[in-house]
């Protein structure tokens, strides 16, 4: 393949027009991770041999005459996505693969029987799993260096971190290994990392696709999406992965948006929001450079700007970090070394509370433990109404402020992150700082609104250019026009065109 990355769309056509073979494609991107993955960590697990075999199964569709409408595009897994083992099974060919481990000590050995219906849905459309990626443990984090894997790195900056918790699937991409990479997104988790590394990440609106197979974190909340390299690549990957699964009750009855349906919003006239409070003197100066020259880009593209009134944006953080562990440390009972997880040898004379209390505090990392004791303090009776049902009221005004604000608007435009990518232990010793990062992210997912981080400018750090990402906010259900609105700057810029330094 040339040097240029490839779009999933170039490479899918490139494979139905049999100027390429699927094998060959996967063979390629798995050479390339070989080549890329020490130096940025980015994969807990290759699928080497059952990549090269599925691969295979997708060459013989296309001699049986199916257009299958991802052939052949190589794509990664964020491991906290159960894959089954018929996509790879541990002891199955060289190395270590065929788990679904939350990048924990807890789930290391777990071999998931049977695969999360969004992965499911891409495979099915002729795409090829070549590995899972890396995560913060139980996707809790916004760095990815809380991993039993050791931390990924970006790939524009080695010596920085690639955002979290899916910055496996973030670096992934950025370095060219595959067009798409599936994160999660509680808080932020696919936005901040596509922002950090220079790419595309769509936090679909809640319900849109099935969190079947994906481990809860915090359920009301979760969402997995699309890091990939452009708008239209993401709204390719959401046709097929969205709409309606029997296995999900809360996954939504309304059909997918097809990419065909982002056309007709390309002539639209526009009316982008811009967030009053997110217009801050706190952001990196670059962060508030390329938020401006956005504003700017789109009022060259006709739009007309309306000041938007987000009252209560800067209460997001307090309310995201009450309602996510509680739901954290609900959704992490099960892991108790008896029906899920590793299980702790016992000395003589110990019992069931031994087991349960050796199994989970050998298992869990240090943030994990943190998450579950807020999530349980805040829940504690005496403390629930003073916490959990304040930040849901919260949550709740929130959603109406949202909604106000697309009385006047069909998207509102507001940073991704604060800042550039930060150094790798620049703040681990520090988790409100860590948690700070999500200011502009976590009230899209209280709300449960699409949100997505595009590529929109270049920061100069000690010298070096890191990638700087600016987000779109959206009405629920509304992603075709969202993605619409992303794509119109992407034509109009080069922003996402940007490649790490090699
Ligand atoms: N950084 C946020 C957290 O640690 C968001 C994580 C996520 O979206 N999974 O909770």
């Amino acid at each position: 393949m040339s040097q240029v990355p490839q779009s999933m769309i170039e490479i899918r056509d490139a494979v139905l027009a049999r100027r390429v073979s699927a094998a060959e494609v996967t063979k390629a991107a798995l050479g390339a991770i070989e080549r890329e993955n020490g130096r940025i960590n980015a994969f807990t697990q290759v699928f080497a041999k059952a990549a090269m075999e599925n691969a295979a199964r997708v060459d013989a569709r296309l001699a049986s005459g199916e257009t299958p409408a991802l052939a052949g595009v190589p794509i990664a897994v964020k491991d906290n996505m159960c894959t089954g083992p018929d996509l790879a099974r541990p002891g199955d060919g060289a190395g270590y693969a065929g788990f679904t481990t939350c990048a924990s000590r807890i789930l290391e050995q777990y071999a998931s029987p049977f695969t999360s219906t969004a992965v499911q849905r891409l495979i099915d459309a002729g795409a090829i799993i070549v590995g899972k990626t890396n995560l913060d443990e139980f996707a809790m984090g916004s760095s990815t260096e809380h991993s039993i894997f050791g931390a990924t790195r970006n790939p524009w900056d080695v010596a920085r971190v690639p955002g979290g918790s899916s910055g496996g699937s973030a670096a992934a991409v950025a370095a060219g290994l595959v067009p798409l990479a599936l994160g999660s997104d509680t808080g932020g988790s696919i936005r901040q990392p596509a922002a950090f590394c220079g790419v595309f990440g769509l936090k679909p609106t809640y319900g849109r696709v099935s969190r079947y197979g994906l481990v809860a974190f915090a359920s009301s909340l979760d969402q997995i999406g699309p890091i990939t390299r452009n708008a239209t690549d993401a709204a390719l990957a959401l046709e097929i992965m969205g709409g309606k699964d029997p296995l999900d009750g809360t996954s939504s009855l309304h059909a997918s948006p097809r990419l065909a349906q982002m056309d007709p919003h390309d002539t639209e006239p526009l009316r982008i929001g811009v967030v009053k409070q997110a217009r801050s003197g706190a952001n990196h100066p670059a962060v508030a450079a390329a938020l401006e020259s956005t504003i700017a880009q789109y009022v060259k593209l006709g739009a007309r700007i309306v000041e938007v009134d987000l009252p209560l944006i800067d209460h997001g953080i307090a309310a995201y970090y009450i309602v996510a562990p509680a739901e954290a440390s609900s959704n992490l009972a099960r892991l108790d070394g008896v029906r899920f997880g590793r299980r702790a040898k016992l000395g003589p004379g110990e019992g069931l509370e031994e087991l349960y209390a050796r199994s989970r505090g050998e298992g869990f990392g240090a943030e994990v433990k943190r998450r579950i004791m807020l999530g349980t303090h805040v829940l504690s009776s005496g403390y629930y109404d003073a916490y959990y049902n304040t930040a849901l009221k919260v949550r709740r005004r929130l959603l109406g402020d949202f909604e106000r604000a697309f009385e006047t608007c069909d998207a509102i435009v507001m940073p991704a992150t604060p800042g550039p990518a930060f150094r790798l232990g620049e703040k681990t010793g520090d988790p409100i700082a860590m948690y700070l990062e999500d200011v502009y992210t976590v009230t899209v997912n209280l709300a449960g609104l699409p949100g997505l981080s595009m590529p929109a400018g270049l920061a100069e750090v000690d010298g070096r250019a890191l990638p700087v990402g600016v987000q779109l906010v959206g009405r629920a259900f509304d992603e075709a026009r969202l993605l619409s609105i992303a794509r119109r700057f992407e034509r109009a810029t080069d922003w996402h065109a940007r490649q790490p330094p090699r």
